[in-house]
């Protein structure tokens, strides 16, 4: 394997007709990890997979491999492994030829050739449907001669882009543990695009958050589940509540509402100036303070999903395991520590 310690991107740019679909993305991958890029449709992530992958050329900035400048090799000399949503495999050559595809381009010599594509073939248990060819088989089958054919070169590092997005949700999370566990068993460095947060969180080491073409955060799960960068961030894991306001020193004016922000993480903001709250909708707490009528109600077994409105019309999103239901009055409280407050004008175009 062409093993590397770390991977440098350096400002890693990609233009489209004069609009930057990726700006100055700095990323340093140690060997091993597995990085989520996370973000809506069309804030780069694809763009800048392909980057790294060799697929498009760097409008500006570059890429290296320990000391070794990387984009400027073309892609099949970059030893990357390529896993794509669509498959995109051979539909006329059998699992094994699939998978066997690679080491024959790199004249891999018969004997090492059928053993190594055997032992990625047992990987992704498809030892039964070697012979078969790609049509005979379901998605998630297909997906895992995919990630067969990536792996099965020892790629110093793989690329996925939203491998799992054609296949249905409980093959999905099947998929998940089983490409986790493959990356821990062959310790790979993997590369992984998804638009789906809880993907992200729940494979990756560490989580690119993309928006517009520029990062918005670094982090572990933890750290950009718990402490978001921005608003975007915030709204885009899940923190469903973003309520625009005005700070005052301990306090958060909201439509009619002071919340209370002592003990909040809070940013530098000026007194009076504009602000959101940000909280998720199961840290919002039944009983307290403020009045909300319940508007809407889903059930999701154990808790209820509802939309709630105060008096002056603010919406608020709930989460709890009470039965509540359309026309309910409740009274609710934010929590403080859990409360978070952005400046409201926090958007990277506009620093
Ligand atoms: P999705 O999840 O929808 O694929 P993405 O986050 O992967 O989105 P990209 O595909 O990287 O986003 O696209 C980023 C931006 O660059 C978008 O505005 C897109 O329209 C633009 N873009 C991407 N590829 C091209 C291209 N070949 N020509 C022109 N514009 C492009």
């Amino acid at each position: 394997m062409t093993g590397f310690e770390t991977l440098r991107l350096d400002g890693v740019t990609r233009r489209f007709a004069g609009a930057d679909a990726l700006t100055g993305l700095d990323l340093e991958i140690r060997r091993g990890e597995f990085i989520a890029l996370l973000g809506p449709s069309g804030c780069g992530k694809s763009t800048a997979l392909n980057c790294l992958a060799g697929l498009l050329p760097l409008s500006a900035g570059s890429i290296w491999r320990d000391g070794t400048r990387l984009d400027t090799l073309p892609a099949e000399r970059r030893g990357f492994g390529m896993v794509f949503q669509n498959y995109a495999l051979f539909p006329h050559l059998s699992v094994q030829k699939n998978v066997s595809f690679g080491l024959r381009m790199r004249g891999v010599p018969r004997a090492e050739l059928r053993r190594r594509t055997q032992a990625a073939i047992r990987l992704v248990h498809l030892e039964e449907h070697a012979t078969k060819l790609p049509g005979q088989l379901s998605g998630g089958q297909q997906q895992r001669v995919a990630i067969a054919r990536a792996v099965v070169i020892e790629p110093s590092l793989v690329l996925m882009d939203e491998p799992l997005s054609n296949l249905d949700a409980k093959l999905r999370l099947e998929m998940r543990t089983e490409i986790r566990k493959l990356h821990q068993d062959l310790g790979l460095t993997t590369v992984y695009v998804t638009h789906d947060q809880e993907e992200a969180l729940s494979m990756a080491d560490r989580l690119v958050v993309l928006r517009s073409g520029r990062v918005q955060q670094i982090g572990t799960p933890e750290e950009v589940h718990t402490r978001p960068a921005n608003r975007h961030v915030a709204d885009f894991l899940g923190f469903r509540n973003l309520l625009p306001g005005f700070f005052e020193k301990d306090t958060i004016n909201i439509k009619g509402l002071g919340v209370r922000t002592a003990g909040s993480p809070v940013r530098t903001i000026r007194d009076g100036a504009p602000a959101v709250a940000a909280i998720r909708p199961e840290d919002i707490t039944l009983g307290g303070g403020v009045e909300v009528t319940v508007e809407v109600a889903e059930y999701h077994g154990r808790e209820i999903a509802a939309e709630a409105r105060t008096a002056d019309g603010l919406t608020l999103h709930l989460r709890t395991p009470q039965r509540l239901a359309p026309g309910d009055k409740v009274a609710v409280t934010f929590p403080p520590e859990k409360l978070l407050i952005f400046p409201a004008d926090d958007l990277p175009s506009e620093e």
